[in-house]
Parts: C-alpha cells; sequence; structure tokens
C-alpha cells in the first residue's frame, strides 16, 4: 500500500517556536516532513517488516529534525513504518540528502 504523499508545513505558534526550526547554513533540512509517499532515501526492499506478521510495513510519514538547536544527529529524518493489519508502528533515523 502507498499512501498519496501530503506535505506537511509548520505552523509554530509562539516566538520560542519559531526560533527553533530551521538550519542556519542549510535551507533544506527541516522543510521535509510529510505524510505518505515514498521516504527520502529509503527503498521499497528496505523498508521493515511487522513484528506481527512478518508483511513489509507502509511508509506512513517522514518527520525532520527541527532545526539547529533540536538536530538529529547531523539533519537526519525520523521514518515511520504502519502495518495497517495489526497496527504495529516501526520507526527509522535515516541520513538523506539536503541538497
Ligand atoms: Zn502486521
Amino acid at each position: 500500500m502507498e499512501i498519496p504523499k501530503i506535505k506537511l508545513l509548520l505552523n509554530p505558534e509562539t516566538e520560542e517556536a519559531k526560533s527553533a526550526i530551521g538550519y542556519e547554513w542549510n535551507d533544506v533540512a527541516g522543510t521535509r516532513h510529510f505524510l505518505g509517499g515514498q521516504p527520502d532515501g529509503i527503498e521499497r526492499e528496505n523498508y521493515p517488516t511487522c513484528k506481527s506478521c512478518n508483511q513489509r510495513m507502509t511508509f506512513y510519514a517522514q518527520i525532520d529534525s527541527i532545526g539547529d538547536e533540536y538536530d538529529l544527529a547531523d539533519c537526519m529524518v525520523i521514518h515511520n513504518f504502519v502495518c495497517f493489519d495489526c497496527f504495529q508502528v516501526e520507526s527509522l533515523l535515516t541520513q538523506t540528502s539536503t541538497e
């Protein structure tokens, strides 16, 4: 199953939140948030398998590093996968391109 790609846009509601977002030296990192579609940097054959039923999981969301202050190991992203049969979830921390 592939969910249609839905880009997520940030909507910080406080000055503190606004200042937490983004990188001083990179305009791409911190903006790569989306639901569905295909994850940056992981081929379908490398998607995790469900611990309950052993089927390949569905890619659900990519959540980027937030910014310089809350960076994930040099601009890594979190990839979230779900099994739509068992509702097991799995997350991977992945290095992707920031070009
Ligand atoms: Zn399953």
